[in-house]
């Protein structure tokens, strides 16, 4: 993003007026009112009659941000192609959770892979969206979303179950994209 340069002017000389400062003071307030009061009722001409609204505030729920790829939410458990998920339950993002919140319990498998997470839970509560689970894995089988909608007032709803982890990996290419680009510069 382009950043405009702002250069200070120093050594102004400051007319009668200015020098009086009421003026100015006076000038000042009227342009912090002129920004309060198009805050406070500038959603009625875009609400009323569509036009765009010129102030800045975004009407959180009912207006989102998109985030970008790099943007770390909660993380999720990934589900292949082929309809499995991806762990193979090897704990290293549970050993690696510096708040301590991943809980798995590997389970034996026909599959190829062996074993899988028979659960794997995150408690949500203690996350700090730090992304190591997602660094560490070497299945790219978790990776951090863009959900933040994650805060509720019991600590007990927080706790996700694989279930409520898994998203297929066709709606997760971005972030997918995001991880080995990132992670093959850096050359870990
Ligand atoms: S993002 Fe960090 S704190 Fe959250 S589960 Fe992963 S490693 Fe743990
Ligand atoms: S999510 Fe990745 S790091 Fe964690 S247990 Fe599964 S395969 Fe291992």
């Amino acid at each position: 993003m382009a950043i405009d340069i702002i250069k200070v002017k120093r050594n102004v000389n400051m007319t009668f007026w200015e020098r009086i400062y009421i003026p100015e003071i006076l000038r000042g307030i009227s342009i912090t009112s002129r920004h309060f009061f198009i805050n406070l009722v500038g959603f009625i001409p875009a609400i009323l009659f569509g036009k765009k609204r010129k102030i800045f505030t975004v009407y959180y729920p009912e207006e989102k941000l998109k985030y970008p790829d790099a943007y770390r939410g909660r993380p999720i458990l990934v589900i292949g192609d082929d309809g499995v998920e991806k762990c193979v339950a090897c704990g290293l993002c549970e050993r690696m959770c510096p708040a301590f919140c991943i809980s798995i319990q590997p389970a034996e498998t026909e599959l190829d892979k062996e074993r899988y997470p028979e659960t794997f839970t995150i408690d949500q509560s203690r996350c700090i969206v730090c992304g190591f689970c997602e660094e560490v894995c070497p299945k790219e089988a978790i990776l951090m979303s863009q959900d933040i909608e994650i805060a509720d007032y019991d600590r007990s709803k927080m706790l996700y179950q694989k279930e409520d982890l898994l998203i297929p990996e066709k709606d997760l290419r971005t972030r997918q994209a995001y991880v080995r680009e990132a992670f093959a510069r850096w050359n870990y």
